[in-house]
């Protein structure tokens, strides 16, 4: 087998749903929400899988779904893109391995942001490339310019910017997103921009992609994903939106990845993209546990860090009195706990401790409120 998966374990995100499964823990680990998916998008996909074709839909999506792509953002983002600037993919997983496949070559180096998605550097090495990390610093991780630019090289070929970012919940301004814009003008670099988090975003913040910004039409490859957008992440339903070239160049990366992906949920997914009552209302519904888990986590003494997006609360171990770093406090917890949460440390640079646990939000408030309880029993 390959070095890279050989010297690799399970990812903490499965180690910590695993040891949930059977129910006899709380898992604030893992993002997703508690509940099943709005029942709109539940029924068109029921609907689709008795009344639409089961076969192979086209390789780069079905059109509706890519016309819905189109039309949402044009309403959402203002951008003014044609359907076949859309590639469907399996998840935004996809997306990302599709991008990296398709713009890296072996030798160049690729810029990261720590912390960093889990993917990104594995997928990088597994290209053949080099990933070079620009460590970001909390407590508002904000992307410095003069940093960034000194570790641009002659074979530096793209940097993948996660915005909003997992873990930590924090947002680029709009000077970062032109800087980052500029840098790659400058230095002829692609941008893979993860923007799976763009509709989880509170306290009246609004998602600006760095597609949108100057010289960055041909040059930038943004992600979304279905699952987060509308609570549906078992769906694996993503998409890649890129120039019209470049889109076809991604499609082609697509073909013998998967191909395609299941039609029903693309259906399904067409029509919701046009809901927006069913966008607020799950939107609404995040706000409101977002906003009972910071309550408990005050009154409960824990110290958080500011997140103004994503399903995610980071709590800072050492402002909340805990002499412990982030792997062994995550171990406590699940163990003597019976609470699973993730160590920022699986976002950091070759997994170094953190003293940073992530907590994910989208959840029952009576959960949250037991999970909540058990943190402060082995704190
Ligand atoms: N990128 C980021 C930053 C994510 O948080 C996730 C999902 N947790 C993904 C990509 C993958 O999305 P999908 O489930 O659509 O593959
Ligand atoms: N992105 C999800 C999270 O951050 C996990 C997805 C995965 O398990 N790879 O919790």
């Amino acid at each position: 087998v390959h070095p890279i998966y050989a010297a690799m374990g399970e990812t903490v995100f499965e180690a910590m749903s695993a040891l949930c499964r059977d129910g006899s823990r709380i898992n604030l680990g893992q993002g997703f929400p508690d509940d099943n998916g709005p029942p709109e998008l539940r029924a068109a996909a029921a609907r689709a899988l008795e009344q639409r074709s089961n076969q192979y839909p086209p390789m780069a999506g079905v059109p509706e779904l890519r016309a819905a792509l189109a039309d949402f953002y044009r309403r959402h983002q203002g951008l003014d893109l044609a359907p076949d600037s859309y590639v469907v993919t399996s998840g935004a997983t996809e997306a990302l391995t599709a991008a990296i496949l398709a713009v890296v070559r072996p030798g160049d180096e690729v810029l990261l942001f720590a912390p960093t998605y889990d993917l990104y550097a594995p997928m990088v090495r597994r290209a053949g490339a080099i990933p070079v990390f620009v460590r970001l610093s909390p407590p508002l991780w904000r992307y410095e310019r003069a940093q960034i630019e000194a570790a641009i090289t002659p074979r530096t070929a793209a940097m993948i910017v996660n915005d909003p970012l997992n873990p930590t919940g924090s947002v680029a301004s709009a000077e970062e997103l032109a800087d980052l814009a500029a840098l790659c003008a400058a230095h002829d670099l692609v941008a893979i921009c993860d923007e799976v988090w763009e509709g989880v975003r509170f306290d009246g913040i609004g998602h600006r992609s760095l597609l949108d910004q100057t010289g960055m039409a041909g040059r930038t490859i943004k992600i979304g994903s279905a699952g987060k957008l509308f609570g549906l992440t078992g769906w694996k339903l993503g998409w890649l939106c890129a120039s019209p070239e470049l889109a076809g160049v991604l499609g082609r990366v697509h073909q013998f990845l998967t191909f395609t992906t299941m039609p029903a949920t693309q259906y399904a997914v067409a029509e919701g993209l046009a809901r927006d009552d069913v966008l607020s209302r799950q939107h609404a519904g995040w706000a409101r546990t977002r906003t009972a888990m910071l309550r408990l986590l005050d009154e409960a003494g824990f110290a958080v860090l500011p997140a103004p997006a994503t399903w995610f609360t980071c709590v800072d171990l050492a402002a909340s009195g805990i002499a412990l770093d982030d792997a062994a406090f995550s171990r406590r917890a699940v163990h003597e706990g019976g609470v699973a949460t993730i160590p920022l440390s699986a976002f950091s640079v070759d997994g170094e401790l953190t003293g940073v646990v992530r907590l994910c939000h989208c959840k029952d408030e009576s959960v949250l409120a037991e999970g909540v309880r058990r943190l402060a029993a082995v704190r």
